[in-house]
C-alpha cells in the first residue's frame, strides 16, 4: 500500500501547475493521460463512449472539474452536460441508460456560499431534464465528507421528479451503512465505492481493512435491499463477495452492476462483460484532467512508477 506521506505528496502535486505542464508536454505522459482520461472535448467523450459500447460495456461520462468559482462557471458546466446529452441522444448511445452521466455538485455551484445548494440543485435539475429527454440517467458523484448531507438533500429533491437519479456512497465513512439502509428502496440507484478523499478518523475508517469490511456490510444491505446496486471497485475480493451475495439475494444479472474506471483493469472489465455481467465504465473527460489523473496515480504505486518513467524517458 502506498505510504500516507507519498499519497499526501501526490495530492499536493495535483495542485502544482508546473508539474501539470510537464506532464502535458511529455509525449509519453500524454499516452498515460489517455489511458485514464478520454480527452478534453465532447468529441473525445463520445468516441470513448462508442468504443466502450462496441465492447458491450455500459458507460457513465464524467465531465472533469469541481469547485467552480462562480455561478457563471456552474452554468457553463450545466450547459456542457446538456450539450453532451443531446449529442449522445442523437447518436442513439443514451437509449435505455446505456451511456449516462455522472455529475459533481461542486461543479454545479454547491460550494458557492449560502445559496450554493439551491444553485446546484437548479443546475442538476436542468441536467436531469436533458437526461430524461435522452432516455438516460444521472448519478451524483460523492465528494468530501462535509458535502454528504447536502448531496443527499439534492438527491431527494431530484428523485421526487426523476426517481432514477442515482447517488454515490463511500464505505470509508462510518455513516454509510445507515445511508445504504435509507437508500436501499425501490427504484433507487446507489453506487458504492470506497471513497477517494481523506476524511478524519472521527467520521471515517482510516485503515484499509476497516474500509473494506464496511464495503462488505454496505454491499450486503444494498444487494438484499429493493434498489439497484452499482458496485464500483476494482478490488478482486470485494467483487467476488459481491457476486456471492448477489447470488444469495436472488438478484438477476440485470438487477445490479459492476462499475470500474477507464483504464483500470480493462481486461477484467471485458472478462466480466463476456460472462454476462453488467459492467459500466466511468469515462472522465474535459480540460480539468490533471487533478483526476494524480488521484488515480496516488491510488497505485505501479501507476506512479509509470508516470515517473514516462517523465524521465524523453
Ligand atoms: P483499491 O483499494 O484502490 O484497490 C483494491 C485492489 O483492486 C487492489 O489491491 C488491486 O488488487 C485492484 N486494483 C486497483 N487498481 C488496480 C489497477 N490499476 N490495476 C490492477 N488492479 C488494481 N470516489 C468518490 O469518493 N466519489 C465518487 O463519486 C466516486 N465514483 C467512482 C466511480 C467509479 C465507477 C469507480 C470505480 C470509483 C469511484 N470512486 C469515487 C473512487 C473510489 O472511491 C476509489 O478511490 C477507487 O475506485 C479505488 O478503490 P478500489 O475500490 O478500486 O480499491
Amino acid at each position: 500500500m502506498i505510504a500516507k506521506a507519498q499519497r499526501a505528496l501526490l495530492l499536493a502535486a495535483s495542485r502544482n501547475d508546473a508539474l501539470r505542464e510537464a506532464v502535458e508536454r511529455a509525449p509519453v505522459t500524454r499516452d498515460l493521460v489517455h489511458r485514464f482520461v478520454a480527452g478534453t472535448g465532447d468529441d473525445h467523450a463520445l468516441e470513448a463512449a462508442a468504443e466502450q459500447r462496441s465492447r458491450g460495456l455500459l458507460v457513465t461520462l464524467d465531465r472533469l472539474g469541481e469547485d467552480v468559482a462562480d455561478e457563471a462557471d456552474a452554468a457553463r458546466t450545466r450547459d456542457a452536460y446538456v450539450g453532451v446529452l443531446g449529442r449522445l441522444s442523437a447518436l442513439g448511445l443514451s437509449d435505455g441508460g446505456d451511456v449516462e452521466v455522472s455529475v459533481k455538485l461542486s461543479a454545479l455551484g454547491q460550494a458557492l456560499g449560502r445559496d450554493g445548494e439551491s444553485v446546484a440543485l437548479e443546475n442538476a435539475r436542468t441536467i436531469c431534464e436533458a437526461a430524461a429527454l435522452a432516455g438516460t440517467t444521472v448519478t451524483l458523484d460523492m465528494e468530501d465528507h462535509t458535502t454528504v448531507d447536502s448531496t443527499l438533500r439534492v438527491l431527494e429533491a431530484l428523485r421526487a421528479e426523476h426517481p432514477w437519479v442515482g447517488a454515490v456512497l463511500q464505505s470509508q465513512l462510518r455513516r454509510t451503512e445507515a445511508d445504504c439502509r435509507d437508500l436501499a428502496t425501490t427504484g433507487s440507484r446507489v453506487r458504492l465505492c470506497k471513497g477517494a478523499y481523506a476524511p478524519p478518523e472521527t467520521v471515517a475508517f482510516t485503515d484499509p481493512h476497516g474500509v473494506d469490511r464496511s464495503y462488505v456490510r454496505c454491499l450486503k444491505v444494498l444487494l438484499h435491499g429493493e434498489g439497484y446496486p452499482m458496485l464500483a471497485t476494482h478490488d478482486p475480493l470485494l467483487l467476488e463477495i459481491g457476486e456471492a451475495v448477489a447470488r444469495d439475494a436472488g438478484r438477476d444479472a440485470d438487477a445490479w452492476e459492476v462499475q470500474m474506471l477507464l483504464g483500470v483493469r480493462p481486461q477484467e472489465q471485458a472478462r466480466l462483460g463476456s460472462l454476462g455481467r453488467r459492467v459500466r465504465v466511468y469515462v472522465p473527460y474535459g480540460d480539468d484532467w490533471y487533478a483526476y489523473l494524480v488521484r488515480r496515480l496516488a491510488e497505485r504505486p505501479a501507476n506512479l512508477a509509470l508516470l515517473l518513467r514516462s517523465l524521465t524517458s524523453r
